[in-house]
């Protein structure tokens, strides 16, 4: 029991926060009995009396902010009482039975779903992991406020974080960047998502987010004269053309300039839209009047507008963005929409909260058809890992925009090919694809579909899928059909074949098969621990077991080597182009496609190396620039697909070529790391050009410059310091 001096601590700290929960409830909710979150305060203050918390602070302090969270998402009283109780199960002695006598079955519920969440330990191996996060997503389906109180449960945890021991910080931050923050994303709630995410970001990798905080401070001042000035434009070309709307700025979030750069593989000093101007129109009209004026003042940057107000992303997120870059030069991103657009791009699911009246709107209904179909994906999936990594992919949406040829849209994972637009379309049409035209022209399967693209199927009755679409396919329903598809037929087909090996290997010895009853069959099937003789002629006919040794168990007579059965394999034809050597530059390592002697280079912002996927861009009076496929470039440089020409690596290296290659390794500071990471490099016979290091919080980030021959040559370095124990990442950065 908690001596009385303690409990008016409590007090003291609590009742200013309780009074802050129920004037927001009040505000937020006016026509809402508030009772219920009164008894839930008092039972939660009772119940956690003598508790305290890693801080010092008393606990209850914790459900009460979680509860603050809730009010300030407008969640009903039933969600912000669960809220208050959320840690009442799991920390006190209090039971689910005591909570659903005192406060009913709902709030029951959802403290027993947040509790059974809490349980779950994220950071054990992936088998596990995987099955955690599957009893979450089917907690979240049942009660989608039970999601919501997680999450706020966690923005409160992640704002605490600095009382709890390193390696702790670590976990969580890895948890929230993982899981949490892509759920919130998935959801549409922007806002908790970025906090969510700066603050894993800053405990998870503390000299990416130091750099990141440093390179922003340090131009603060320019930016910030920068805004206002650009703002001033803005606001005076509005007033001119008659609309109103509200302009603000802002420099992005830490966590998003960091995904830039690692995305990019850039350096923090190379960014330079670190700004974001946001126009809150009061219609969808203005929007687009908006960005004609914008455009007008400023030149766009090609390939940068996207209209996400005609095409909303998969989390209904709606604006029109665009990047412009000023006189001067600078670039700066403009994101335009609606009041209520932003409203949903800030709050998500919890904006339209109207629980309570038991109608969820229908794109609420579509984001919880979101999460039911994760559940149900991962009933097809066996194996753990796949749907850990099913699910990553779908946390985490890169998404293109496909036209059907009557011209609806389809949202597809990026890099999606047209087996994964079949397959969208529906599950037949997926199985019997056998080609597609994308804007009219025929395109292998392989082809990587772009946003805008046309894309028509052409199937035809009674193909199959290949195991090799496997390797191509991006969307996880694709993944999964065909995945389902090959284990049911594979098997049968599996069975046939291990009939037929048996029978054509019983006519060899002249064993009649009808003397080969059944029950024999199951005793060697049992022999193999097998319990049926389906499985045991599967086996076979995967040619895990040989059809002679299993018959030799049934016959003596069966001694002779069997005939090695051949599957026969999908390939495609290669076309294979006229490739002629050009002279210049890097003429002895990459040769071009087509007619005339071309200059050709290295583009400088992706440096390829020997081996890499390549393209050229022909350029305006200076040859042909290569860049790596993987540039960033190259998407933009592409908008022009006249100037694109083949080229490839010659195949003669008789003139073996070094080219400077920077790597940043990330790794924890201590004595004679840096002796092993030249070890690695010396090993591989490749000579460090420079070496740099920077330390903090006892972790090191290394950025050397080395010689490099060929891709494999990188990868050989790379894998090898990736051995190097304390050695947590090694990166190659394109621009040197
Ligand atoms: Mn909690």
């Amino acid at each position: 029991m908690a001596t009385l001096r303690e409990q008016i601590a409590t007090n003291v700290l609590t009742v200013t926060r309780f009074r802050d929960l129920m004037k927001r409830m009040q505000a937020n909710r006016p026509a809402d009995d508030l009772e219920l979150v009164k008894k839930a305060y008092d039972y939660s203050l009772h119940v956690h009396t003598g508790q305290s918390r890693a801080s010092g602070e008393p606990y209850l302090v914790h459900p009460l902010e979680v509860a603050l969270v809730l009010a300030e998402m407008k969640m009903d009283p039933i969600a912000v009482a669960a809220g208050l109780l959320h840690d009442s199960v799991e920390d006190t002695s209090v039971t689910i039975v005591d909570i659903r006598k005192e406060f009913g079955e709902q709030v029951a519920h959802i403290v027993e779903g947040v509790t059974k969440i809490s349980k779950i330990d994220f950071a054990t191996k992936e088998e596990q992991q995987a099955e955690n996060l599957r009893k979450m997503m089917l907690a979240m389906v049942d009660d989608i406020r039970v999601v919501m109180i997680k999450l706020a449960d966690r923005l409160h945890n992640m704002r605490t974080l600095e009382h709890l021991a390193p390696d702790r910080q670590q976990k969580i931050a890895k948890e929230t960047l993982e899981i949490y923050g892509p759920i919130a994303h998935r959801l549409g709630m922007g806002k908790i998502r970025g906090e969510l995410e700066d603050l894993g970001f800053k405990y998870l990798d503390p000299i990416a987010y130091e750099q990141v905080k440093q390179a922003v401070e340090s131009h603060r001042k320019v930016g910030e004269a920068f805004l206002s000035r650009v703002e001033g434009v803005v606001r005076d070309k509005l007033k001119e053309a008659g609309i109103t709307a509200k302009v603000e700025s802002r420099t992005k979030r830490f966590y998003s300039i960091h995904k830039k750069l690692v995305r990019q593989r850039i350096n923090v000093d190379q960014v330079y839209d670190l700004y974001a101007m946001r126009i809150i129109t009061r219609s969808v009209q203005d929007c687009y009047a908006v960005l004609g004026i914008i455009h007008n003042v400023w030149r766009p940057v090609p390939g940068r507008i996207k209209d996400f107000i005609a095409m909303p992303r998969p989390n209904f997120y709606q604006s029109l963005h665009t990047s412009v870059i000023t006189e001067d030069g600078t670039p700066f991103e403009v994101q335009i929409r609606t009041e209520e657009m932003h409203k949903m791009a800030e709050e998500g699911i919890a904006a339209h909260w109207k629980y309570k009246d038991g109608a969820v709107s229908a794109q609420d209904e579509q984001r919880l058809a979101w999460l039911r179909q994760v559940v149900e994906w991962q009933r097809d999936v066996s194996d753990p890992n796949e749907f850990l990594s099913t699910l990553k992919i779908d946390l985490y949406p890169e998404e293109v925009y496909i036209f059907t040829p009557k011209g609806k849209v389809v949202v597809l994972p990026r890099d999606s090919t047209p087996i994964d637009f079949a397959y969208s379309v529906h599950t037949e049409v997926g199985h019997t694809c056998v080609g597609a035209k994308v804007n009219g022209r025929m395109v292998p399967l392989r082809h990587k579909l772009h946003s805008g693209d046309i894309v028509e199927i052409m199937t035809q009755p009674g193909h199959k899928p290949s195991r090799d679409w496997l390797a191509i396919v991006k969307s996880s329903r694709s993944r999964n059909k065909i995945k389902h598809w090959l284990n049911i037929h594979q098997r049968e087909r599996a069975i046939e074949i291990g009939r037929k090996l048996i029978e054509k290997e019983a006519r060899k010895y002249r064993i009649p098969l009808k003397e080969l009853k059944e029950e024999e069959f199951l005793r060697i099937a049992s022999d193999y621990g097998l319990g049926r003789p389906d499985d045991l002629m599967a086996g076979i006919g995967y040619g895990k077991y040989s059809a002679r040794q299993v018959l030799a168990k049934l016959s003596p007579a069966a001694g002779q080597a069997l005939p090695e059965q051949e599957e026969a394999k999908e390939t495609e034809s290669a076309v294979t182009s006229v490739v002629r050597r050009v002279f210049g530059g890097d003429h002895n390592a990459i040769t071009v496609k087509g007619s005339g002697d071309l200059l050709v280079y290295r583009a400088r912002c992706c440096n390829p190396i020997r081996g890499e996927g390549i393209v050229g861009y022909v350029t305006r009076g200076k040859g042909v620039a290569v860049h790596a496929v993987s540039c960033p470039n190259v998407v933009n440089l592409m908008y022009e697909p006249e100037r694109r020409i083949d080229v490839s690596w010659a195949k003669d290296e008789s003139t073996p070529n070094a080219y400077p290659v920077k790597l940043t390794v990330f790794c924890d500071d201590r004595y004679g790391m840096l002796k092993l990471i030249t070890g690695v490099i010396g090993d591989a016979k490749s000579n460090i050009r420079n070496i740099e290091a920077r330390t903090a919080n006892s972790q090191a980030v290394v950025d050397i410059i080395l010689d490099i021959s060929d891709l494999k040559h990188l990868e050989t370095i790379i894998n090898g310091l990736r051995k190097i124990p304390g050695v947590r990442d090694v990166q190659r950065l394109q621009k040197i």
